[in-house]
């Protein structure tokens, strides 16, 4: 503001207040107009405007153009997520006469660590990490003028003041220092050695892409056999070489939140193979990112000439299996010397934690739809449609894939990516996230939405707020609710709506596994569940998400079918169904999720899962390029829509010779088309989706087409993750409802 005010000849004064950023400009009508349509123009990359208030004050005959000392209370200003490395800060760091050339922790006003480093409000350097370097003469010449790139760009740094890397072996003892430290990492990384590398939000594990060896090597000490690995490559250009990439995806890839972007393997990749297949095993997308600190950047540079360079790192979150990534030093040392080979630190702390965003787009309406929402997107606020007075509310999430989320007069903070909250790690990140996001806004919870599961580490925690205050107003909400609600809060639709819910797993009102559902929304905010899809039992309950076979056998003897195919023979399928007879520990479910692990197993596409969901992407990638007219048949009787014609139609076509991809495009368009029928059945133009399934894009490019032509609305989470990191929006939103509609019924 102050550079664009000086240009214009402009007085006035600037400061951080309670209610934002207050302006106050002086000078020439014609020059005031022009500083009213050009300073958007000029915002900082990731900056955003939530709202402008104008208003015309008498001219006061001010001097010069102040930029004034944040006013007391103004601390709720909110936090801003973390930037990519700006194109002028990567100009300097790639210019020998520059005096931050090849300097790792290289930033200004437009880009630099945020969220990540913030210890409290305001944000500014003394509430940061970067309070422990006193900056050089020359940082701080550039942070104090106004004219400067760097005016309070509260991270500045720079080699002789700032913070530097360290590369240390798995003892502990330093190899080698500062840019040294850089290349002797590439020389490991060069000869197929695994590096934990110090990111942003925490550390990453890398390797050499193209060395089948250190990844298979990974894979054994990471002990994550099949799970996909994202890479990081070093631009577009290079991502296109590999990928199916479209102008949206391209788009994403160099945002400025810069995720992890799940995009089309080409299936015959040139030359220069990288081997997809070991990276992404049977899966039709790999994540792809683009470096976002300076650090990757001079990852993918020559350190000198004839040097090596990669031209594709993996890179993953660098923590053990299902355990939050590590952020301190001792964390690194402690989980990651047991995989690494070496570790590339630096000391500037990280702060707050933050794992790299995983994000897609669907290939018909180029939506994003994203499965991880973290670093580069948190502590971004989702605007809510409901006033302002709303008391604040904390929504303590799901169990798997959890987020939580604060609320703050109309606004909604989500918070990072926080895990699986039956590891301890990740319970003990789920309690210290919630005391420091409180800290950060400055909000005192009034409301404690959870889900009505009453063994999830969410619901046990908001059971123990609320015992320890009995003011506390408890809100249990149910799964698929919360999953509607959510895309509700995002698109702030108004009901009447439909709302289909096909997801893994959620306890249900009637003590069943809900996962197949279909709501309908009424004007008062009411969800009655309409329809689902037909029960069937889950011997071994959670077990049958791993060992699918079970869910096999259930289904094929609940169909009828007493012959099974051979590759199913193996298993103890008799004593399978004893238990099911018995009613022991099979529970009964109606989830599209475990319908995806049955099919996968009848067809003996797998039979047991190493990772969530990872027969349901085998079927996506099989059914990616499969264009097929055939569905099976199915019927909406009463309320429920029977799993049997399904199964039988399947096996059917598996004892018949039909290849899996058609079975599994047949299969897909099936569910697609009941969805259209759920839809059609209801009185509601609206319809929301939401729920794990839909992060299979061929599914939802399916269904959205056809409803699409049918006339409908379709929305889809879009902000927050479609899975069950969005649950915990959709509970804050439903808890924020009920409390409105009541207080109306009472007044
Ligand atoms: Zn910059
Ligand atoms: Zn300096
Ligand atoms: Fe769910």
């Amino acid at each position: 503001m102050y550079r664009i005010a000086s240009k214009l000849g402009i007085k006035g004064a600037i400061a951080n207040t309670p209610g934002g950023a207050e302006i106050i400009i002086e000078g020439q009508t014609t020059a005031i107009e022009k500083f009213l349509c050009n300073w958007k123009q000029h915002l900082p990359e990731g900056a955003r405007v939530a709202s402008v208030n104008k208003l015309r004050i008498k001219p006061r005959g001010l001097k010069r153009f102040a930029i004034n000392t944040t006013q007391q209370g103004a601390s709720t200003t909110d936090i801003p997520a973390d930037l990519p490395v700006c194109p002028q800060c990567l100009k300097e760091l790639r210019s020998p006469k520059d005096r931050r050339y090849r300097y790792p922790f290289i930033n200004c006003t437009n880009c630099g660590p945020r969220y990540t480093i913030v210890k409290g409000l305001p944000y500014d350097r003394p509430k940061t990490t970067m309070a422990l370097f006193a900056m050089c003469r020359a940082c701080a010449k550039e942070y104090y003028s106004p004219s400067d790139r760097r005016f309070h760009a509260e991270p500045n740094a720079c080699p002789k003041c700032g913070p530097n890397l360290t590369l240390r072996d798995k003892t502990w003892k330093t190899l080698a220092r500062k840019d040294n430290a850089l290349s002797a990492t590439l020389d490991y990384l060069h000869d197929g050695k695994i590096v934990a590398i110090k990111s942003l939000g925490g550390y990453q594990l890398a390797c050499d892409a193209f060395n089948a060896n250190a990844i298979a090597c990974l894979r054994m000490r990471k002990l994550r056999m099949h799970k996909p690995f994202a890479i990081m490559l070093p631009n577009v250009a290079s991502a296109k070489e590999f990928c199916i990439i479209s102008p949206g995806e391209q788009k994403l890839l160099s945002s400025p939140e810069r995720p992890i972007v799940l995009l089309r393997k080409k299936i015959c990749v040139a030359r220069r193979a990288l081997p997809l297949y070991d990276l992404a095993p049977d899966n039709a997308y790999i994540g792809v990112m683009l470096p976002y600190t300076p650090l990757h950047t001079l990852l993918f540079q020559q350190h000198s000439s004839g040097a090596w360079a990669p031209n594709a790192l993996v890179m993953t979150s660098g923590n053990r299996t299902d355990e939050p990534i590590c952020r301190t030093e001792g964390e690194a040392r402690e989980r990651l010397a047991g995989i690494a080979d070496v570790l590339l630190t630096h000391n500037r702390p990280i702060h707050n934690r933050a794992d790299d965003s995983v994000v897609q787009i669907t290939p018909l309406s180029n939506k994003t739809v994203i499965i991880r929402r973290s670093r580069g997107m948190v502590p971004q606020p989702v605007k809510l449609s409901i006033p302002l007075n709303t008391p604040p509310i904390f929504a303590a999430g799901a169990e798997l894939k959890n987020t939580f989320c604060l609320t703050r007069a109309n606004n909604a903070y989500p918070s990072v990516y926080i895990g699986d909250l039956d590891n301890s790690e990740a319970m003990a990140f789920y309690q210290e996230s919630f005391s420091l996001n409180k800290k950060f806004l400055d909000v005192k919870p009034a409301i404690i939405a959870h889900d009505i599961h009453p063994d999830y580490q969410s619901t046990v925690f908001a059971s123990g707020l609320l015992a320890k205050n009995s003011r506390l107003k408890a809100v249990p909400v149910q799964h698929h609710h919360a999953h509607i609600a959510s895309v509700m809060a995002e698109h702030r639709l108004v009901p009447p709506l439909t709302g289909i819910a096909f997801d893994g797993t959620g306890l249900g009102f009637d003590n069943t596994v809900w996962g197949g559902e279909c709501f309908t929304v009424d004007k008062a905010g009411e969800f009655i569940r309409r329809a689902h899809l037909g029960y069937f039992a889950l011997p071994g309950g959670d077990v049958a998400s791993k060992e699918i076979w079970r869910v096999a056998v259930s289904l094929l003897t609940q169909s009828g079918i007493r012959k099974m195919p051979a590759h199913l023979k193996i298993f103890p399928a008799r004593k399978i169904l004893k238990m099911i007879k018995r009613e022991i520990n099979s529970p009964k479910c109606c989830s599209v999720g475990r319908l995806f692990d049955a099919v996968a197993a009848i067809i003996n596409l797998r039979t047991e899962c190493t990772f969530e969901a990872q027969a349901a992407m085998e079927l996506e990638a099989l059914a990616v390029d499969t264009p097929t007219k055939k569905g099976y048949t199915f019927a909406l009787q009463g309320g429920e829509i029977p799993v049997e014609p399904v199964i039988r139609a399947v096996y059917k076509d598996f004892c018949s010779g039909v290849p899996a991809f058609e079975i599994s495009a047949r299969f897909h368009l099936t569910l697609s088309r009941i969805i259209v029928a759920l839809a059609k059945r209801f009185n509601n133009k609206a319809i929301a989706l939401s729920g794990g399934v839909f992060q299979n894009r061929v599914l939802l490019s399916l269904a959205e087409q056809q409803l699409l032509q049918a006339g409908f609305k379709v929305y889809y989470n879009n902000i927050v993750p479609i899975n069950d990191g969005g649950i915990s929006l959709g509970q804050a939103y439903i808890a924020a409802t009920n409390e409105n509609r009541k207080s109306r019924i009472e007044k």
